[in-house]
């Protein structure tokens, strides 16, 4: 898994170097696909329930699983990316939201509490700890900002399969759901908006929107549980 997490972590990064003004989902799309190819890797989301992309290609305020398309990035603009990959059959999955050229100040406040709420999340991920302790340290800290918390999608645990047991809510009460172990692995995958928590999904049967158009941002790593700590297995 650390060898896949990696593999995630460096094509995330391949494609944040590309992403530019003019850039378009379907060219990052390709570089993607072409990355997990290189590796003998396979992408994890292209073909998973009939989706038909290698990323989830998500702007403004599409939440999660958007297509990619020919539509070009504009200076401005947020896109989110979770990409995913299964590597001598163990899979990692990340996600991340990047900004396209110069951004507005409370865009860039969305980005820096989602990730925040992250690592909140992923720091409660302690030997010993209940499962919801990451759910409740994501959504304090999202809401302590004045952020909302997408309820409709959660992370999830992931090893030999994409989607494992248990599901991590990014809500709730702490002290809930099993005592964590060591060699316990899970996504962690806060999706954070500006506005309304609500979500709906598109005609396409997979696209998520925010159902009052504000953006919404979405970060994800693949962590262990460990003795010494959590393990982030899908960071440089
Ligand atoms: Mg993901
Ligand atoms: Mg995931």
């Amino acid at each position: 898994m650390r060898t896949a997490g990696r593999m995630v972590a460096e094509v995330l990064e391949t494609l944040r170097e590309k992403v530019r003004p003019g850039v378009t989902t379907l060219e990052l799309d390709c570089l993607a696909e072409e990355c997990c190819h290189r590796w003998n890797a396979r992408p994890a989301f292209k073909g998973y329930g009939g989706f038909p992309f290698t990323i989830c290609a998500s702007p403004n305020d599409r939440v999660v699983h958007g297509f990619a398309n020919k539509d070009p990035l504009s200076d401005g603009d947020i896109v989110s990316i979770d990409f995913g990959l299964i590597f001598d059959g163990y899979y990692g999955d990340s996600a991340v939201t990047i900004p396209v050229g110069q951004i507005d100040s409370e865009t860039d406040h969305l980005l820096d509490v989602t990730r925040d709420s992250l690592i909140a999340g992923i720091e409660a991920a302690q030997v010993d700890a209940h499962l919801t302790d990451i759910s409740n340290a994501v959504q304090s800290l999202a809401e302590s900002e004045g952020f909302s918390i997408v309820r409709e999608f959660v992370g999830h645990g992931i090893g030999r399969q994409l989607h494992e047991e248990p599901q991590i809510p990014n809500y709730g009460s702490p002290g809930r759901g099993p005592k964590l172990k060591q060699g316990m692995t899970f996504a962690i995958e806060p999706m954070v908006n500006v506005g309304s928590p609500k979500v709906k999904v598109l005609e396409d049967g997979w696209t998520a929107v925010t159902v009052d158009g504000k953006r919404s941002a979405h970060f994800e790593h693949t962590i262990a549980i460990t003795h010494n700590g959590p393990e982030v297995m899908t960071r440089l």
